[in-house]
């Protein structure tokens, strides 16, 4: 039977079973507008953008896109962007006429591109005339894979004296790309801008669909998870119920993350916009620039995957800039090691709040507790209005009981209700009505909830389920330890081996020997890696999680080879 051990435990003053404001987002946007008009909305490299003038940007390009584009309730638009004040406001616009945003990574191959303009059958794309994103769009074009471009003019987004500087930057990537080519089915952003639109009003119900987010590209082609105006909109409510205060003004948060993904695009772009904080962007992760970022602008939330909350806080020149403005981190997308949550409360002072959820729960379903103690490597508890259950691996019918291992299963309003066209992936996504998240864990008497580890990362060891978290949780623990990632590869005696991949803090030097000694005291003989390989770098997603893939091929690759 379903189990709600945190009903007896919750933090004071949050109401589980708080109504959730499911107000599609575009009218939350305009209230925000209204109510914060005069307030920073948007920073990029200095250029501000205001509440009310993101709100004339919206409404202006929301008409263009109706009338001019002939974009209609339930049309797919395209943005293949980095963030820019550019994003938000097509974003909105689009959601604004009742179109569906398609959410494109611009670090995605063309080839992955095709499947996703044509899975989503987007008509139009909306891009900057970087070489690195405009090229890309240029070809899908090509294929006839959408109708028209919408080019915006990337200096556009920068304060004047950077606009002039940009002139002399010789980067290709960031080049102005000639869009002769297929001149035909180019459109200016600002021909719409100035074009003085305005669009018919559009009734926007919660189950209409709001967003397509692929997802799960690592095995197959990705797919595309449907998110409706109430996903988005209840997981903002929830946010805002679990963080009480947290959101409001005069708060800054920093958005190094980029929107095309869920966690950005929730955390980064639509809680703090439709809350009348500052977004301050960044276009890439880079250390000094974000040291210098924060020492300029001051943010008190700062949300990041893992590796970048790591990275700041153990940054060699973090002493030199202040970065004490950041009250909170807000953590998500992967793992957090206990080392790094203790690392950013020494660099800044603040603490981190861990979230936990995926792209098809928009995406956030648990976090622990912003005003009340966590138990150590908790996820915490589910936000408002969310159920989570365990449920037993092998025959997911069955919910398990608390201390209990098994796959975690989630419903409430921010679940998305299945892929695009796909039942056969549906079928498998839900059971008795739960959404299967794919993650091994567990909860504990007073809803505390716990992951183990991803079900298709486990390695089985002579018969034992081994989790490569509880591996690289030992190795982290380890000063001389920057990043580690731990796959199974086959192994003649135990079926399957733990094999761990190492990068070192710059100038440490530790042997493999050292490592294996040190981690025998976290972790079962079971547990312990046949092979620790150094290295440089560890491949990261596009977002910068520690990918498992790459090594995996690599390590296949290595092995055949010997
Ligand atoms: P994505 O849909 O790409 O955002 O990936 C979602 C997956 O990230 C989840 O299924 C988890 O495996 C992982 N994940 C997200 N947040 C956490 C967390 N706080 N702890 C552990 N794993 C996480």
């Amino acid at each position: 039977q379903p189990y709600q051990p945190w009903l007896n435990n919750y933090p004071d003053g949050i109401d589980y079973f708080a109504p959730i404001d499911t107000t599609p987002v575009p009218e939350r946007i305009a209230r925000a507008v209204k109510t914060h008009a005069e307030r920073v909305a948007l920073d990029f490299l200095g250029k501000e953008t205001t509440y009310a003038e993101l709100g004339e940007a919206i409404d202006a390009m929301a008409g263009a896109l109706q009338k001019q584009m002939g974009i209609k309730k339930g049309d797919r638009v395209a943005l293949l962007m980095p963030n820019t004040h550019f994003f938000p406001i097509a974003y909105y616009a689009a959601l604004k006429i009742g179109a569906t945003v398609v959410n494109c990574n611009p670090l995605y191959t063309v080839s992955e591109l095709t499947h996703i303009l044509s899975a989503s059958d987007s008509k139009i794309i909306i891009t900057l005339d970087l070489a690195l994103t405009f090229e890309k769009a240029e070809a899908l074009a090509k294929k006839g894979l959408c109708e028209k471009v919408v080019v915006a003019h990337f200096p556009n987004a920068l304060p004047t004296l950077k606009k002039v500087l940009y002139k002399l930057l010789k980067s290709k990537d960031l080049s102005k790309p000639d869009t002769s080519s297929i001149k035909s089915q180019v459109v200016h952003w600002d021909d719409l801008a100035n074009a003085n639109d305005v669009a018919d009003k559009v009734d926007i119900a919660p189950d209409d669909m709001a967003i397509l987010q692929f997802t799960g590209g690592t095995t197959g082609l990705p797919k595309a998870a449907v998110l409706s105006h109430q996903n988005i909109a209840a997981n903002l409510s929830q946010i805002d119920l679990w963080g009480l205060d947290l959101f409001r003004p005069p708060a800054g948060l920093i958005a190094v993350l980029p929107f095309f993904h869920i966690f950005a695009m929730t955390v980064c772009m639509n809680t703090p916009l439709v809350s009348g904080v500052k977004v301050v962007m960044l276009p890439r992760y880079e250390k000094l620039p974000l040291l210098k970022l924060i020492a300029r602008t001051k943010p008190s939330i700062f949300p990041a995957v893992p590796t970048l909350s790591h990275a700041l806080a153990t940054a060699p020149e973090r002493e030199k800039y202040d970065i004490s403005s950041i009250k909170i981190g807000i953590s998500g997308g992967a793992a957090l090691p206990s080392e790094t949550k203790e690392l950013f409360a020494k660099a800044t002072g603040g603490r981190i709040a861990e979230g936990y959820g995926l792209t098809e729960t928009a995406p956030v379903l648990t976090c622990s507790p912003l005003y009340a103690p966590n138990k150590d490597n908790s996820i915490g508890q589910p936000l408002p209005g969310t159920d989570v259950q365990f449920v037993d691996v092998e025959d997911p019918k069955r919910f398990v009981g608390p201390g209990e291992r098994g796959e975690l299963v989630a419903k409430g309003p921010q679940v998305m209700p299945g892929y695009l066209n796909n039942p056969e992936a549906n079928e498998e996504a839900f059971v008795n009505g739960y959404f299967r998240t794919g993650d091994v864990g567990y909860i504990d008497e007073d809803g505390f909830i716990y992951i183990v580890d991803r079900i298709k990362d486990t390695i089985i060891c002579s018969g034992y389920n081994v989790y490569p978290r509880a591996i690289e949780d030992a190795l982290y623990h380890h000063d001389a330890v920057d990043e580690c990632n731990v796959i199974g590869a086959p192994d003649e005696y135990r079926g399957e081996a733990p094999i761990a991949f190492v990068k070192l803090v710059d100038g440490a030097n530790v042997t493999e020997e050292e490592l294996m000694t040190f981690i025998k005291t976290y972790i079962s003989k079971i547990e312990m890696p046949r092979e620790i390989i150094f290295k440089d770098e560890l491949p990261k997603t596009l977002i910068g999680k520690l990918s498992k893939k790459e090594l995996r091929e690599e390590y296949a690759e290595r092995s055949g080879q010997k």
